[in-house]
């Protein structure tokens, strides 16, 4: 099962977000076929459903199916429900009125159960009581978890950390930063999770965060035409160079606002992460975190950004893809053997054309284009938290995948194919996901906008976006 394809020529991947354009020239649409993947978030009436804004219309031809475990069959209509995952097969019959033929839910995602794995961000605050078997809280994976007493709690983090890499903490207390929690919950009517068992591990070995081939990433200087560079560098040898924008306010505003925002597990980490944050020439709408904690930024994405609440959420989701180790993850999971460095016909001091497929050669390909759905949907969870903790309104995360899908979606082109989540199913997840873990949460009076961004934005000036 892909990631449908919304039209060939439109679907784009790109980093963080991977739009694909919903907005399908008039002439296209009658003859296409087209699929919708993405979350419910809404129902309009007993035939309409809706996803962000678009409203998905069926009628009494239209089939409804449920995917489970034991396969298809059959699915009542009515019993279609905001936060389901469905993809629906149809045709557009307006800007945001889709009618649809064929819809599929998939049950597999069940909503309610709740299981996972992540590193913890910060240290847990009641580390104490959860080792003691008291009634507690833990905050991982972007979630809440609820302790009590039937929860089962395998937690000592003597043993975990023995188990693992000694840590080069020269901190005080044990630090709990950066261990490794694998849990499983139930989500109640108040949007918490109570815990059935949670499971202390070691953190992550220190060459999780390495970049693979021993590349490290370093500044440097054209010295013909004196242009600030970003050199990919291997021992001493330039494999790969970009272009970093000149303005300097730009570059110092993104940097401080990354900086505010580092979650306070990156000081627990086996290896010390150091986050930096650069602003690259590039007109895709996209940012790339590479897992030594270095976050590219592009032109592009800064041009498309509304305000500092989506640029804060996409740092964020940047910094939880490293502290995750997701490209680690993937590489393990995948079995992905790391290949060969192979930078073929790039010359020596020629600037990287293409990132996409510069990061492919390199073996870091999710880094442009998108990690698997799971790890995607893991970073937009913890981005959303850590935004929501720094006073930023989350609804500006889906807000940000309306204006790709909106206002760039059918401009955008596709350089390397993905079968990556569209902006849709981005958008629309965020918004299930509020809907879920912060059900009583209003957002009046939450950060959106500060007068620095808007600075930034006139520094930066008109760009090209693609
Ligand atoms: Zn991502």
């Amino acid at each position: 099962m892909q990631t449908p394809v919304l039209s060939q020529r439109a679907a784009a991947a790109v980093g963080w977000i991977v739009s694909a354009t919903l907005v399908l020239a008039p002439s296209a649409v009658g003859t296409n076929k087209v699929k919708l993947h993405g979350y419910l978030t809404g129902r309009a009436d007993s035939t309409t459903v809706v996803i962000l804004d678009d409203r998905i219309e069926t009628s009494s031809a239209t089939r409804v199916l449920a995917k489970d475990e034991a396969g298809e069959h059959s699915f009542r209509e009515e019993d279609l429900a905001p936060g389901m995952l469905v993809e629906a097969e149809g045709q557009w019959l307006d800007k945001h009125k889709f009618f649809a033929e064929r819809m599929t839910v998939d049950l597999r995602e069940d909503d309610k159960k709740i299981r996972g794995t992540a590193y913890l961000q910060e240290d847990p605050v009641e580390a104490a009581k959860i080792a003691s078997g008291e009634p507690s809280e833990l905050k991982v994976d972007g979630y809440w978890l609820q302790l009590d007493k039937s929860t089962k709690r395998d937690w000592n983090p003597a043993k975990a950390g023995a188990e693992g890499p000694t840590q080069q903490t020269v901190s005080v207390s044990p630090v709990l930063a950066a261990y490794h929690v694998k849990y499983e919950g139930v989500r109640q009517n108040d949007g918490k999770i109570h815990a059935e068992t949670v499971q202390l591990g070691p953190p992550a070995p220190a060459d999780a965060y390495k970049i693979p081939h021993n590349l490290g990433i370093v500044r440097g200087k054209d010295a013909q035409t004196g242009i600030d560079t970003l050199e990919f560098r291997d021992n001493k040898r330039v494999q790969g160079r970009m272009k970093l924008l000149a303005e300097r306010s730009v570059q110092e505003y993104v940097s401080q606002l990354g900086d505010s925002l580092i979650p306070k597990g990156a000081q627990g980490t086996s290896r010390a992460i150091e986050f930096r944050f650069f602003v690259v020439e590039d007109p895709s709408i996209n940012a790339e975190s590479l897992p030594d904690g270095t976050l590219l930024v592009n032109t592009g994405l800064l041009g498309a950004l509304d305000n500092e609440a989506q640029l804060a959420f996409v740092l964020s989701h940047e910094m939880a893809h490293v502290l995750q180790t997701h490209y680690r993850r993937e590489v393990e999971e995948t079995r992905g053997s790391r290949i060969g460095l192979t930078i073929a016909g790039l010359a020596a001091g020629a600037f990287i054309g293409d990132a996409g497929i510069f990061m492919s050669q390199i073996g870091i390909a999710s880094v442009v284009n998108g990690h698997q759905r799971e790890l995607e949907n893991q970073a937009d969870r913890l981005g959303l938290q850590n935004i929501i903790e720094h006073g930023y309104d989350p609804r500006e995360a889906p807000n940000f995948s309306r204006i790709v899908i909106n206002r760039y979606g059918d401009r955008t082109t596709s350089r390397l194919w993905s079968n990556h989540d569209s902006s849709m199913l981005r958008g629309s997840f965020l918004t299930t996901q509020l809907m879920k873990e912060y059900p009583q949460n209003h957002w009046d009076g939450t950060k959106k906008n500060t007068t620095a961004f808007q600075a930034m934005k006139e520094d930066l000036g008109p760009v090209k976006i693609m």
